[in-house]
């Protein structure tokens, strides 16, 4: 052990979180739902003012539903009289409009069926969005230190130890915890003290966003613009509003090589001429709030998982912001992490429960970041080097199209679509693709939405996911529910038990239960606490080895040994 480690340590937690951005708030969040009360440090005092992400999308409100903060997120986001056009393509705000057409089907994050999901997607900046979280997270018990940081960890059987220190005493102290995750963004500390290297195209470019304010309405000319791709010989990027404030807007530009300026320290006077060339206007009066510089990048983490160290979000897979898919992978990877290291944490399941992070998390990722490249390319006709990109981007999605034959993957499929094969899946077809482009009740992907009246209220069959695993049943299903019954009591585990027909408590009266979910009236379903798919039972005679015991499935869903 080494020096710094050698005493003993000040406090012991069962998880560790490094970061407190949108992704390590969530983990806190989703883990104070299962009731694990994680330490969270983050070295900056506060949440960072920079909007970011600004498209939460369905699946990540799904999320945000069962945590009970939809409704807060709904009253904080942009209103949407204040939006107006987005995915433009022109020469300027005020020049030549290049494009209107939408990016290519299998490329564009596209329209969805809203009849899809329960909840949509909500329009709100990153920085607002992240105190709701940190707030929520605190109020169900979650250990936030702001303004402190991770100097050093050690792995060690049984967890690790790491350093922390606050930055503002320099006051240090040794945490022990059972599990770290590292959810410290791209440049991930953890990630590479753990060795850790990735795969993908790389670096794509320097980006920086620059808040602005200025009064557009000259330029607008009574338009209403949210979002536009600006492609002219001074820049290439995005501009878009940042706010309610008529006047506070963003551009987020690509740090042209060709540029004389210092990539990691650009003049005001530059961002003011990149500004201004994407609204036009070369006099337009700007004051510019805040520059933020960053890396758009390509690329995947080669493994998730060091022994009790797990990589989450920016940690693990750095996307382009096309497609606006970033933050909503990392939160989808805390949400799949954060049941299993309470079941875990709680005995309720095998460590070993634990590898199917990697092998669930890293494929949705391929698939994001493969369409995010993708896009990339399209929206930026002039890159030097966009025909390489395109082939990455290809490359990528090869890693779960699995054949040339499948489908290019859809807005869908990188939202809600992405599909799991591990052993916490009950599913025997290895060679399918790892995404889906309509929802097809299999086992490894999202429990579909269906809604169902109880107690005369309408509700989504999505809101009984997200506490204990679930069973549902058709009509004649009895047997599914004490067969599951007992296995879970051997196992030590409550399953919450549903039957789901016309003539039921939890009707189904627009009669899509069965159908949405491939069973019949006598089939069963088990959904695990993150809402996908388990284990299916199409009918009564797909008993698993025509067995009634289904102790052996279930235990080893759970990471146990088949021998258990
Ligand atoms: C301009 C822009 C627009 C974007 N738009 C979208 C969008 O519309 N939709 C979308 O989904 N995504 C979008 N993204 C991507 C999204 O912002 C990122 O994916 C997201 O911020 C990643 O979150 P994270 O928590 O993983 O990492 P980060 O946000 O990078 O946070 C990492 C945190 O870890 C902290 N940290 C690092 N090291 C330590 C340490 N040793 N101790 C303590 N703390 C530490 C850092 O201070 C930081 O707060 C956008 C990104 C940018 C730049």
């Amino acid at each position: 052990m080494s020096e710094c480690f050698s005493h003993m340590y000040d406090e012991d937690v069962p998880v560790l979180i490094v970061g407190g951005s949108v992704v390590g708030l969530s983990l806190a969040l989703f883990l104070a739902l299962q009731s694990i009360p994680a330490l969270l440090v983050e070295r900056h005092t506060t949440t960072s003012i920079h909007a970011r992400a600004g498209t939460f999308n369905a699946r990540t409100m799904e999320l945000f539903r069962q945590a009970g903060v939809e409704s807060i997120i709904f009253q904080q986001e942009t209103p949407s009289e204040h939006l107006g056009e987005m995915g433009l393509r022109v020469e300027s705000l005020v020049g030549k409009v290049l494009d209107t057409t939408e990016a290519p089907a299998h490329r564009s994050t596209g329209s969805i069926d809203p009849f899809a999901s329960p909840t949509r997607a909500a329009m709100i900046g990153q920085h607002k969005l992240e105190p709701l979280l940190q707030q929520r997270a605190r109020e169900l018990g979650s250990d936030l230190r702001f303004g402190t940081e991770l100097v050093q960890f050690e792995q060690q059987v049984g967890g690790i130890n790491a350093l922390i220190r606050e930055r503002a005493t320099g006051q240090e102290y040794r945490i022990h915890a059972h599990y770290l995750v590292a959810a410290d963004g791209n440049s991930s500390a953890v990630r590479h003290q753990s060795g850790i290297g990735s795969y993908g195209y790389g670096t794509l470019g320097q980006w920086v966003s620059i808040l602005f304010q200025a009064n557009l309405s000259e330029a607008l000319q009574g338009r209403k613009v949210t979002l536009c791709f600006v492609n002219n010989v001074t820049v290439d990027g995005i501009l878009g509003q940042s706010g309610e404030a008529r006047d506070r807007w963003a551009l987020f530009a690509n740090l042209k090589p060709r540029s004389s300026e210092r990539l990691d320290a650009p003049s005001e006077v530059y961002c003011l001429d990149l500004v201004r060339a994407a609204i036009g206007v070369p006099d337009q009066p700007v004051k510019i709030v805040s520059t933020l510089l960053w890396e758009i990048a390509s690329r995947v983490a080669e493994r998730y998982q060091q022994e009790h160290v797990f990589l989450v979000g920016d940690a693990a897979h750095v996307m382009t912001t096309m497609g606006a898919f970033g933050a909503n992978t990392g939160i989808a990877d805390a949400h799949n992490l954060a049941w299993k290291l309470a079941l875990v944490l709680k005995k309720k399941a095998h460590e070993h429960l634990l590898t199917s992070y990697a092998q669930e998390r890293q494929p949705a990722a391929d698939l994001a970041v493969g369409v995010s490249t993708g896009l990339y390319a399209y929206r930026l006709p002039h890159h030097e080097q966009r025909e390489a990109i395109m082939r990455s981007a290809e490359a990528m999605l090869m890693r779960v199209r699995k054949s040339f034959d499948t489908p290019q993957p859809t807005a869908f499929s990188v939202i809600y679509g992405y599909r799991y094969h591990s052993a916490a899946v009950a599913y025997e077809y290895d060679d399918d693709p790892l995404f889906e482009n309509e929802p097809s009740g299999c086992p490894g992907t999202r429990a579909p939405h269906v809604w169902l009246s109880h107690n005369g209220t309408l509700m989504s069959i999505l809101d009984l996911y997200g506490g204990n695993f679930v069973l549902l049943t058709g009509s004649a299903g009895q047997r599914w529910c004490e067969m599951f019954a007992q296995a879970a009591g051997k196992l030590g585990l409550s399953v919450d038990l549903y039957t789901i027909g016309t003539d039921q408590p939890y009707s189904d009266s627009a009669g899509s239960f069965q159908a949405s979910y491939g069973i019949s009236d006598s089939g069963a379903v088990l959904v695990r606490p993150d809402g996908f798919i388990a284990w299916h039972a199409p009918n009564a005679a797909t008993r698993p080895g025509g067995s009634d015991d289904l102790f052996p499935v279930f235990s080893r869903l759970l990471g146990y040994p088949p021998s258990l």
